[in-house]
C-alpha cells in the first residue's frame, strides 16, 4: 500500500503541492491528470523522494520514504539507503533517461546488481526476460542511440521493472513520443496493468486512461481536486474545474 499524507511542497513563494492525500493499493492502476503545472510531476518526484517534502509523509507499506524516524523525529536517510529504498518504486520518465553509454542490457541490469547487490548471472537472466516481455530480446546490445523513441521508453519500463518494484510510476511516458510510437509503449503498459502492476500514471491520454485506471485522480493548483473511478471522475465529474480541464482535453 502507497500512501501520500498531507504532503505540502513550495519552491520559493509557490506552494506547488497545498496538502496532497493519496492512496494507492496494490494491484491498482491510478491515473492522474490536470493541467500543466497543477503539480502532477512534483507530486510523483515526492513519492520518489527525488525531492524532499516541506510537510506530510509518503510511505510504503509502512516505511517512511526518505526518512527514518527517531524518537519524535524524523532524520533524512543516508543516500544509499535512498537508492536501495527507490528500487521498490520504479520511475519512468518522459525523456526515457537512459544511460547513454550503456546497452540496453546494460541499463536494464545497473540498478538491481549496484543498488539491491544481487548476483549479475541472475540479474542478467530476469532482464533479457523483461526485453522480452517489453518486445526487444533482439535489442539487448544496442545502445540508445541506436534506438527509436519507443523503444528507448521500452528499455525503460524494463529497467524500472527490474528491481522488482513494488509500485512503478510513469511521469508523461508517451508525451516526447512520435504519435506512430505512442501505442507500442501504451501497449506495454496495459500489459503491465493486466498482469497486475501497482501502476501510478500521469499521462494526458484521457481515452487510455479511461481504458485502463482503476482510479483517476484529477489535480489542479497543487490540490486533488476529485478522484473516483473513470466513469465518474472522466464521465461525470462533479467539480467545474473538473469539467473545464476535460472540455479543453477531450
Ligand atoms: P506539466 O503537465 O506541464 O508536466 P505538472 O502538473 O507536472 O505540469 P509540475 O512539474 O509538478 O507540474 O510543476 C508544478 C509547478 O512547480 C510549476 O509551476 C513549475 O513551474 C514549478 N516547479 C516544478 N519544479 C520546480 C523546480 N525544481 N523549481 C522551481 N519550480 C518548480
Ligand atoms: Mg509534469
Amino acid at each position: 500500500l502507497l500512501e501520500v499524507h498531507g504532503v505540502h511542497k513550495s519552491y520559493g513563494t509557490l506552494e506547488v503541492l497545498q496538502g496532497v492525500d493519496l492512496v494507492v493499493r496494490p494491484g491498482e492502476v491510478t491515473v492522474v491528470i490536470g493541467p500543466s503545472g497543477s503539480g502532477k510531476s512534483t507530486l510523483l518526484r515526492v513519492i520518489n523522494h527525488l525531492e524532499k517534502v516541506d510537510r506530510g509523509f509518503v510511505a510504503l507499506d509502512g516505511d517512511l520514504i526518505g526518512y527514518a524516524r527517531r524518537g519524535d523525529t524524523l532524520r533524512e536517510l543516508k543516500e544509499k539507503d535512498i537508492l536501495r529504498q527507490r528500487t521498490r518504486i520504479g520511475f519512468v520518465f518522459q525523456s526515457f533517461n537512459l544511460f547513454p553509454h550503456l546497452t540496453a542490457l546494460e541499463n536494464v541490469t545497473e540498478a538491481p546488481i549496484s543498488a539491491q547487490g544481487r548476483p549479475r548471472a541472475e540479474v542478467e537472466a530476469e532482464a533479457r526476460v523483461l526485453l522480452e516481455r517489453v518486445g526487444l530480446a533482439d535489442k539487448a546490445d544496442a545502445r540508445p542511440r541506436q534506438l527509436s523513441g519507443g523503444q528507448q521508453q521500452r528499455v525503460a519500463i524494463a529497467r524500472a521493472l527490474a528491481t522488482r518494484p513494488q509500485v512503478l510510476l510513469f511521469d508523461e511516458p508517451t508525451s516526447a513520443l512520435d504519435p506512430e510510437l505512442v501505442g507500442e509503449v501504451l501497449d506495454v503498459i496495459q500489459d503491465l496493468a493486466h498482469g497486475g502492476t501497482t501502476i501510478v500514471l500521469v499521462t494526458h491520454e484521457i481515452a487510455f486512461a479511461r481504458q485502463i485506471a482503476d482510479t483517476v485522480v484529477f489535480m489542479d493548483g497543487g490540490r486533488v481536486v476529485e478522484q473516483g473511478p473513470p466513469a465518474e471522475v472522466l464521465d461525470a465529474p462533479r467539480h467545474a474545474r473538473t469539467r473545464a480541464f476535460l472540455d479543453k482535453v477531450l
